[in-house]
């Protein structure tokens, strides 16, 4: 019998694969109390569920060597020397002398240490208690023999759609890219970091699927659709062979379009609009330069450190950006500095905090941590020798920080200068418009600024007051909401006043309905997932920009709520493209 789980589509694309389920989670370990006799032999089994564990972590390391480098790979030395450590193994051996099960035993001294790690003066020491938590899983696991509890186990090229509550940042490293066809979560929403990692890893996925783990075994067959935003559990073969039928159509229809979206994105009425392509890994910079994109118009670099223990050095980060620049053949390539903290965090030394998406994240720590910012503009600078480089700042809030951040730019080229590397001076400085503040009073930021980009996702999270990650509110996160509305209309407007480009750059540029609207808001530069390309042009193509003007002017007099105004651009959409 087929059952169908319902999520929240997060990339597109249909697979049919095995469920790999991965509960990734410290497990419950139950108190079993042993004999004198069998202590010797609980000690033996405790020692090989540390050298299975051994195995997996290098099997790990060497695949994150050669997926992500060897600073990458370091992180699981440092687990590896956990599972060495003298210490920590003779305190183990002594609560099973003491009759504990080697598990619980196990269990026990592992709480200790991470207590004692997150207490601890020496941030190294703080910063260790994810890579603690990790071991504690990998052991437990082998110790009570939980089955598809790692996914070092995936076999290669079975095409498994991975289910799991949330994807980590260690677990991001260790999947393997090559036996992993798609994922789902519990957790997450369309905006939230692993639903932009999926788009970006061409993985469909699923996301906010309430309950999937628990609801399933593991290892039987599914149907995940990332544009339906289903999984179908144990589908019927009548459901397979459409799934297939559907996926090979759904291919050929994106080879047709991609052919389409070579032509300019121009309105019938003959308004221009620039479609930029959204790179959130260097790795994904080819495919997106024939998406029939208009140059970059938002790289995340924070991906070039979700998931890893230390930050990329200079050099790394001008081969990435440089890999991007040069796939887009000096079209324009918007960079975005450092937007780590909220859901995008480095594993381990990230400070916990009560409220991170109001917290120390992107500009804000960018600003407060120098070096580590400076590195990031001159490695943006030397990079902008080869093609059109364009730097903008994430989450600013007041013009202090664009023209903090401008002194700090002025820094870095007077570093490269000295150290007589090439570099290009004078590189675009923008800022993204992402907090009520930033919009309200955009116009205290045009003078400083040479484009701005309205990032949709943070901006609807922070003027609704809805946490774009979380999987109760999704119904709540609403980019149609008046308010929401109003602001971007507001920005496009002070910016064509003021002659600076105004883009839209977050996950609501990618949907057709929404495009329909920004243009009427005024906007005239998107920038979309790359998948996204293709339609967003055709459907610029095919509408004039009044009629969405005079849609959204109507939407926005109604003074309706989210559901009505997207009701009636629906409606008037349809009329727009000749629909019945
Ligand atoms: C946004 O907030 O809309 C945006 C594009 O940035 P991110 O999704 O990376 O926060
Ligand atoms: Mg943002």
């Amino acid at each position: 019998m087929d059952s169908v789980l319902r999520g929240i589509p997060a990339s597109a694309g249909i697979v049919v694969g095995p469920v790999h389920l991965l509960r990734w989670e410290v497990p419950e370990v139950r108190q079993r109390l042993i004999h004198d006799d069998q202590i010797d032999a609980e000690i033996a089994r405790l020692h090989a569920a540390i050298d299975r564990a051994r195995d997996r972590l290098t099997t790990l390391r060497t695949r994150a060597e050669a997926q992500a480098g060897a600073e990458e790979a370091a992180i699981f030395d440092v687990q590896l020397t956990m599972l060495t450590d003298g210490e920590l193994l003779t305190a183990i051996e002594a609560l099973i002398r003491q009759n504990l099960g080697a598990e619980k035993a196990f269990d026990i001294v592992l709480l200790e240490w991470q207590q004692h790690f997150a207490r601890h003066a020496t941030p190294m020491l703080r910063e260790r208690v994810g890579d603690l938590t990790d071991v504690h899983i990998r052991v437990l696991s082998i110790l009570l023999n939980l089955p598809d509890h790692d996914p070092v186990d995936v076999p290669k090229g079975s095409n498994a759609i991975l289910v799991t509550h949330d994807l980590t940042p260690s677990l991001t490293l260790q999947l393997d890219r090559e036996a992993i066809g798609a994922i789902a979560t519990e957790a997450g929403t369309a905006t939230a970091h692993v639903a932009i990692l999926a788009r970006s890893l061409g993985l469909p996925a699923v996301v906010g699927l309430r309950a999937a783990v628990r609801t399933l075994r593991g290892g039987e067959l599914a149907i995940l659709d990332g544009t339906e935003g289903t999984l179908t559990v144990s589908p019927t073969e009548a459901e397979v062979a459409d799934a297939r039928l559907r996926a090979e159509a759904n291919q050929a229809r994106d080879e047709e379009l991609l052919e389409a979206a070579q032509a300019p994105s121009v309105t019938l009425d003959k308004v221009s609009m620039v479609v930029r392509a959204n790179v959130d890994i260097p790795e994904e910079a080819e495919l997106a330069a024939v998406s029939g994109a208009d140059g970059v118009g938002l790289m995340r670099t924070e991906f070039l450190v979700v998931g890893r223990a230390n930050m990329p050095d200079e050099d790394e980060q001008y081969r990435s950006y440089k890999r991007v620049v040069e796939a887009f053949k000096g079209r324009p390539v918007i960079i975005r500095t450092f937007d780590i903290g909220g859901d995008k965090l480095p594993v381990g030394g990230y400070p916990h905090e009560a409220n991170p998406f109001l917290g120390w994240r992107a500009i804000r720590m960018c600003l407060d941590e120098p070096a580590l910012f400076k590195t990031q503009l001159r490695a943006l600078l030397r990079a902008a020798v080869h093609g059109d480089i364009r730097i903008m700042l994430p989450l600013v809030v007041t013009v202090d920080e664009v023209r903090e951040a401008r002194t700090l730019l002025d820094e870095a080229e007077q570093e490269l200068a000295e150290r007589r590397v090439p570099f290009k001076r004078d590189v675009p400085l923008g800022v993204m418009v992402e907090t009520p503040a930033a919009a309200i009073a955009v116009d205290t930021l045009v003078r400083d600024v040479d484009f701005l980009s309205i990032g949709s996702n943070d901006l609807v999270q922070y003027t609704l007051a809805v946490d774009r990650g979380n999987v109760n509110l999704a119904p709540r996160f609403t980019p149609l909401h008046p308010a929401v509305l109003r602001l971007i209309r507001e920005v496009a407007a002070t910016g064509a006043k003021s002659d600076l480009p105004v883009a839209v750059c977050g996950e609501m540029a990618s949907q057709p309905l929404m495009v329909f609207a920004l243009i009427g808001l005024g906007v005239r530069q998107l920038s979309v997932s790359p998948r996204a390309v293709p339609i967003v042009k055709r459907l610029i193509r095919s509408i004039t920009a009044q009629a969405a003007q005079e849609a959204v002017s109507l939407a926005l007099a109604s003074s309706g709520t989210a559901r009505e105004i997207e009701l009636l651009l629906r409606r008037r959409l349809r009329v727009a493209l000749g629909e019945p």
